[in-house]
């Protein structure tokens, strides 16, 4: 039955995680183009902290959920768009991706507006790829700063998605060494291939889908 794989999955993945480090790391299960049943399943399983990158799909799976589970906590983990900011600020508890002036301005201003201050994480582009989002490597501690100092967001770490045709290990080395840089504690690194690699490199949050879930659907 799907309810206990995906039960089984979560357990597995908690046990290699505790086994690789002694720290708190937060598992967070990547439900994207997953099936309800399956969403249902890893709540059943007691599991709380989940990911997407898409809001609108965010709020289609989520918003109804929310009163039967108030202790979600919910990231988003994918690219967001400026006219999407008041959106994401209501429904999510994390937001990973802040990564470029604008989206900064306008998260701040919609945080202040619902009176809801996130944590948030700068997407930092490691792999300096055009068609990637993120901010570059170099401007990475200015950019923080600026969040902070002129936005007055709550940035509490950095979070990267590594080359898919690279070694992780040197993305998430320069991601921990960055974030070490501006002084920042959360490192949000590792999906459900490289997840321990991640750990190893001092990932305090990884972003698992397909390895709790199984392959996703494919999108309408
Ligand atoms: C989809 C996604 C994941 C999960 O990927 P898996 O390989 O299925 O674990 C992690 N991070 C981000 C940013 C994603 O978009």
């Amino acid at each position: 039955m799907i309810v206990d794989q995906i039960k089984k999955a979560i357990v597995e993945i908690q046990v290699k995680i505790s086994i690789t480090s002694n720290e708190r790391i937060t598992l967070v299960a990547v439900s994207k183009q997953q099936p309800d049943e399956r969403i249902d399943a890893a709540l059943a399983a007691g599991h709380r902290v989940f990911g997407e990158n898409r809001v609108q799909e965010a709020i289609s799976r989520w918003a109804h959920r929310r009163a039967d589970y108030p202790d979600l906590t919910l990231h988003l983990i994918g690219p967001l768009q400026t006219n999407k900011a008041a959106d994401a600020v209501a429904l999510f508890d994390v937001i990973e991706v802040v990564d470029r002036e604008k989206l900064a301005a306008a998260l701040a201003k919609e945080m202040t507006k619902q009176n809801r201050h996130l944590p948030c994480l700068v997407q930092v582009n490691t792999g300096e790829e055009e068609q990637k989002s993120g901010i570059s490597p170099q401007d990475t501690a200015a950019f923080v700063r600026h969040c902070q100092t002129h936005h007055g967001l709550n940035i509490t770490g950095l979070m990267c998605i590594p080359p898919a045709d690279e070694e992780p290990a040197m993305h998430f080395a320069l991601l921990a060494k960055l974030a070490k840089t501006c002084g920042l504690s959360t490192l949000s690194m590792g999906m459900s291939g490289d997840y321990l690699e991640a750990i190893k490199f001092g990932a305090t949050s990884v972003r698992v889908g397909s390895a709790i879930f199984g392959a996703r659907l494919p999108r309408q």
